[in-house]
């Protein structure tokens, strides 16, 4: 069996089940390619998370990165695990969703390279808790926001740690040459604290770096939390403010594949709470509120994929090719980074591999294969297949290339399942389509 699943994924009629609801059953009812969400794999997640905090005994705040997965439905389900849980949002859709799902605001954190001044409005009419400023012309764009609305803002200000944490390079954003945040070493972070300090409608609570995604190492965090208590340090000393939080990002990695080993998420905030903890007492600081922001962490290993089986190509020499009827459009990831999935054969996930194929989709790119290398029984059209660990940046990246239709979300708990997302339609495809009528 897939190292990956647990026993009890395996139902009595030897089929693989989530959250106790047969996948057979679930592709019966909703169709495929549908995304099947665990939610006590989730909400265990949140939970393992505030334990850390809390078995420290340090302030903190657990901000889910809804990039990776911003629906309502989940911002439902974070809503009540309390005030400790947050929710980050990158742009408008991404508050209105959480507004509409009914999520506080006050437990948002606004952040984005390039936030529109409709954005900043947005969040400022909305009392949004937290806008997490990224450069000069943010600044600008929300002093004059905050002039005009005659409000105020609690704003964080996001450095670019110098941190270089061993990853992906798409998704590298800590290293020095970076889109995002204000640079240390040329002194343009100091200049952002002085802007925002003369500011009395900006409350300055704090600092924040992020600094990669699916980080395997515990060093980088370390690095980053020290980083960012020696800035507290600096700005205390040389500016006379006391940050009281400090914010060290999302990036936690998980296990897409089997030669995958990362950390427990848990043993990631552990040492970044150490350092905090070593690096207040040793710089006299007090010790300030430590908030991180896992997306992928919280819904990546909690999410699957099931796909049907359609045809078959099969080379003399070569690997066959499989192809399943999604890819591309609701799984952008492997064509984008070369990112590695496991796949099981839905009604019998026990059942010993007769060989290895390229799973393909179904667009119109010869670069549409999902995996590579997928040791499969032998599988007929109709054949239900499940990709594990896909629920990070999946749904959240899916587009409607060949105008197919992105797929339905189902969330399963103790043997029941909702659906969250309902499939598109094809008249959902062309629902912004104007006719054209110029002579
Ligand atoms: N925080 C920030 C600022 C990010 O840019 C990201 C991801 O890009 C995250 C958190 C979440 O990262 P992950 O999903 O890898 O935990």
């Amino acid at each position: 069996m897939n190292a990956q699943l647990q026993p009890s994924q395996v139902n009595e009629a030897g089929h693989m089940a989530i959250g106790g609801v047969d996948t057979l059953k679930l592709a019966d009812q909703y169709h495929t390619p549908l995304m099947v969400y665990d939610v006590d794999q989730i909400t265990g997640q949140v939970a393992r998370f505030k334990k850390v905090f809390e078995e420290n005994n340090v302030d903190y705040v657990v901000s889910y990165a809804s990039k990776a997965l911003a629906i309502k439905a989940i911002y439902q389900l974070l809503k009540p695990a309390g005030d400790h849980v947050h929710a980050d949002v990158v742009s408008a859709g991404e508050m209105a969703t959480a507004f509409q799902a009914g999520f506080p605001a006050a437990r948002l954190t606004f952040h984005g390279n390039n936030k529109s001044k409709q954005e900043l409005v947005m969040a400022v009419d909305h009392h949004v808790g937290m806008i997490v400023l990224d450069n000069f012309h943010e600044i600008d764009l929300l002093t004059a926001v905050l002039e005009e609305r005659d409000a105020t803002a609690r704003v964080m200000l996001r450095i670019t740690p110098g941190i270089s944490a061993h990853t992906h390079q798409y998704t590298a954003t800590g290293q020095v040459d970076s889109k995002f945040g204000f640079d240390l070493d040329s002194g343009q972070a100091d200049q952002a604290l002085q802007q925002v300090l003369a500011n009395p409608r900006m409350d300055l609570c704090g600092v924040h770096a992020h600094i990669g995604s699916q980080i395997f190492e515990l060093n980088g965090f370390e690095m980053a939390a020290a980083k960012l208590m020696a800035v507290v340090d600096h700005w205390r000393q040389d500016y006379c403010y006391l940050a009281s939080i400090i914010n060290v990002g999302g990036g936690f990695g998980i296990r897409y594949v089997s030669a995958d080993h990362p950390l427990k998420p848990e043993e990631f905030v552990d040492a970044i709470v150490k350092t905090v903890k070593k690096e207040a007492a040793r710089r006299h600081l007090p010790l300030p509120a430590i908030w991180i922001e896992p997306g992928r962490s919280i819904v990546g290993p909690a999410g699957y994929t099931l796909y049907t089986v359609g045809s078959r190509k099969d080379i003399p020499g070569l690997e066959p090719y499989v192809s399943v009827d999604g890819g591309m459009g609701d799984n952008i990831r492997p064509a984008l980074y070369q990112a590695k999935y496991e796949t099981v054969f839905a009604a019998d996930p026990t059942q010993k591999a007769a060989e290895h194929v390229r799973l393909a989709g179904k667009y119109c790119e010869s670069g549409d294969i999902l995996a590579d290398d997928v040791p499969l029984p032998k599988t007929k059209a109709g054949d239900i297949l499940v990709m594990l660990d896909t629920g990070a940046y999946g749904y959240t990246m899916a587009s409607n290339y060949n105008r197919n239709p992105r797929p339905a979300i189902v969330f399963v708990k103790n043997g029941h399942s909702q659906l969250v997302v309902k499939r598109e339609t094809l008249a959902d495809l062309v629902a912004l389509d104007q006719s054209y009528t110029l002579e």
